[in-house]
């Protein structure tokens, strides 16, 4: 890994990238399954999201816009996957190939637009199977598409679906059957041809490799499981694949050895809590540069499995190496695995430079 890098800093891995991707568009094949490879948790970095590309992604999809911008050009398909806001529905015609929808106050916006953009917008209607998130609950779609199908302006190519983000409903024959059945149900009945039948996100992958996923799913959404190799049914790593795409890189200003226990009267920490302490002792404590306002100090992993993360303030991160064979000193570069939250924030974060290798 460079040296040259200034910290903290965020490095990604764009051959890591391809390949994990690789292997999942591979994996998703034999099924006559697309991916459409999300690139939000990274701000719609292009070189990223071309490096998915020549892994064999399909689509792109972003949930911001302003991400979508950032990915033209690159020759294939853009889907925006936060439902649109009516107010920008101009931007989503323009930006996005294809969106996500379940509002018909939504789809009158975006067909006025496509209409007053002499274009035609296509869509995705999303259907809520249980997880309570997004989309039109399942008992109500047929009557919805009844009035959807009505806009000019609008091509509805299929629907999805999205589960395992807020009840933590978990994909199986059962609800992924039910999206099947819908779909056959609104062709009948309404003349649409389903192009796209889109059965959910990283944790649909499972019934992928368990050769469990309904036939007739042609499309997912996978964003965790290309950036960290994880499926997020059961939060396992998926073989394989590397969980080390994105390293996060900070410097020690400060090591000393110090006692464990701060020494006075005990009052609020920075954040106004009380703050406990064990006393193990003397420890050597290191200090690096970076601290709540840069990072998600609880999205971070340190990769040196000896080190442990004692606590941080708004800029500092404090660090017991007590434990560590490896020798550090002030200067040296402390790397770290990211959870998904912790990559989001560093990703976003203004303050992490980030470095394509
Ligand atoms: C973020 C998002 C995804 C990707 O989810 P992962 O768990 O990261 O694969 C898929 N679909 C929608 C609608 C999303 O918002």
């Amino acid at each position: 890994m460079q040296t040259n890098h200034l910290h903290p800093a965020l490095i990604i891995d764009l051959k890591k990238i391809e390949e994990n991707t690789r292997l999942l568009t591979n994996a998703c094949k034999p099924h006559g399954i697309a991916v459409a490879a999300v690139t939000k948790v990274f701000c719609g970095i292009p070189q990223v999201a071309q490096a998915m590309i020549a892994g064999g992604a399909d689509m792109l999809a972003d949930s911001r816009i302003s991400n979508l911008k950032k990915l033209k050009d690159l020759g294939v398909p853009r889907m925006l996957l936060r439902l649109p806001m009516p107010g920008r529905a101009h931007e989503v015609v323009e930006h996005a190939d294809i969106s996500l929808n379940s509002e018909l106050t939504t789809l009158a916006a975006l067909s006025a637009a496509a209409e007053a953009l002499g274009t035609v917008h296509k869509v995705i209607i999303m259907t809520d199977l249980g997880d309570l998130r997004e989309g039109v609950w399942h008992e109500e779609l047929i009557p919805f598409m009844r009035l959807a199908v009505q806009y000019p302006g609008i091509h509805i190519i299929g629907i999805g679906t999205n589960l395992t983000c807020y009840g933590g409903v978990i994909p199986d024959e059962t609800n992924l059957g039910r999206l099947i059945h819908l779909a056959h149900e609104i062709e009948h009945q309404f003349g649409i041809h389903c192009e796209i039948i889109s059965g959910g996100n990283s944790s649909s992958l499972h019934l992928v490799f368990q050769n469990r996923i309904p036939k007739g799913i042609n499309n997912i959404r996978l964003g965790e499981s290309i950036v960290l190799g994880l499926e997020t049914a059961y939060g396992e790593r998926i073989p394989g694949t590397h969980r080390d795409c994105f390293t996060l890189a900070l410097e020690v200003i400060e090591l000393k050895n110090k006692p464990s226990a701060p020494v006075g009267n005990i009052g609020m920490d920075a954040f106004g809590q009380k703050p406990v302490f064990t006393d193990k002792g003397i420890r050597l404590r290191g200090i690096l540069a970076a601290g709540r306002q840069d990072l998600n100090l609880g999205g971070i992993i340190p990769r040196d499995p000896a080190l442990t993360i004692i606590g941080g303030s708004s800029d500092h991160l404090i660090i017991d190496f007590t434990e560590s064979a490896n020798t550090y000193q002030v200067g040296s570069i402390v790397h770290f695995d990211l959870t998904y939250g912790g990559l989001l924030a560093a990703a976003t974060s203004p303050y992490i430079t980030k470095y394509l290798v």
